[in-house]
């Protein structure tokens, strides 16, 4: 089977990580070939990955990035970046991927995160997906806020092919990313809790700004946890156990985590 390394330190949005061996699935009968529990990685947007885990990783190649008009349907590859899928459907004149934009992500990351931006989610317009055991239908997946219980790598996905882009999302999108910090990150470090936003809650108990080593949450919004340059996944944890207990033991709130943190 191929093997690639990769330095997370570089490709992965929080510039955390080190360089690793990636096995690289050229298709979904290798999946088999893969080492028990290698975890999937599409374009690591929301992945802190330990320099020293020995998990082993895995990442569809290219034959998986493409995106194929099939009325009444739209087919996108697992691989595909989400810039690439927000261009052709502003090109096409196709709807529901405004939210696309600005949202770092490959279509597989995207769909086993229930990706999205207030109620728009990459579900709605969701068919069918298809992974190494063939076409698993919407109504046959749980989903919910950020979650879904989808096992086995998404090669490819369905989708329901409505004509009417939306412009005027776009710039809504965008002002509500206006307080998105720059620095690399893995964009929220929480899920919201139900009673109230995590950037809030984590404000509340002093950590917007507050900074272990060269990591720190933002000052910008505080449920960013940014690297200020050269920071460790150490210190990552670190911060983010803080929150954890702070918040507990301040308002009695367990934090879930939307990141996800590879030992
Ligand atoms: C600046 C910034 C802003 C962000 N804003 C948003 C936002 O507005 N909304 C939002 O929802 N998220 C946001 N995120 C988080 C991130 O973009 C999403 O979680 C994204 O969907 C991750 O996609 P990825 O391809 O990078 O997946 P990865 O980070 O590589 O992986 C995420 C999860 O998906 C799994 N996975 C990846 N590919 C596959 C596959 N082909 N098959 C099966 N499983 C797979 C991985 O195993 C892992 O469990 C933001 C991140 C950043 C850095």
């Amino acid at each position: 089977m191929q093997i690639r390394k990769v330095n997370f330190s570089k490709f992965s949005s929080i510039r955390i990580g080190g360089e690793k061996e990636v096995y690289i699935i050229n298709s979904p009968d290798e999946v088999d070939r893969l080492p028990p529990d290698t975890k999937i990685v599409g374009g690591a947007n929301n992945l802190l990955i330990s320099p020293s885990s020995k998990i082993p990783l895995g990442q569809l190649s290219k034959n998986f990035d493409y995106i194929k008009i099939s009325p009444p349907y739209l087919h996108i590859g697992g691989a595909t970046p989400n810039g690439k899928i927000f261009n052709f459907t502003k090109y096409h004149n196709i709807a529901g991927f405004e939210f696309f934009q600005h949202l770092p992500s490959t279509l597989g990351g995207a769909i086993k995160m229930n990706a999205g931006l207030k109620e728009y989610e990459i579900f709605n317009n969701l068919v069918a997906i298809r992974t190494e055991r063939g076409w698993i239908d919407k109504e046959n997946i749980e989903y919910s806020y950020r979650s879904t219980n989808i096992e086995g790598v998404i090669f490819e996905a369905k989708f329901k092919l409505i004509q009417g882009f939306q412009s005027h999302l776009v710039s809504i999108f965008q002002t509500m990313r206006s307080n998105q910090p720059k620095e690399p990150s893995l964009g929220s470090t929480f899920k919201n809790p139900k009673e109230a936003p995590a950037g809030k809650l984590l404000e509340q108990v002093k950590l917007k700004g507050f900074r272990v080593g060269n990591m720190a949450f933002s000052l910008k919004h505080a449920n960013f946890l940014i690297n200020l340059g050269g920071g460790k996944f150490s210190e990552a944890v670190e911060l983010i156990e803080i929150a954890e207990k702070r918040v507990l033991e301040e308002f009695g709130i367990e934090l879930e985590r939307e990141i996800e943190i590879i030992y």
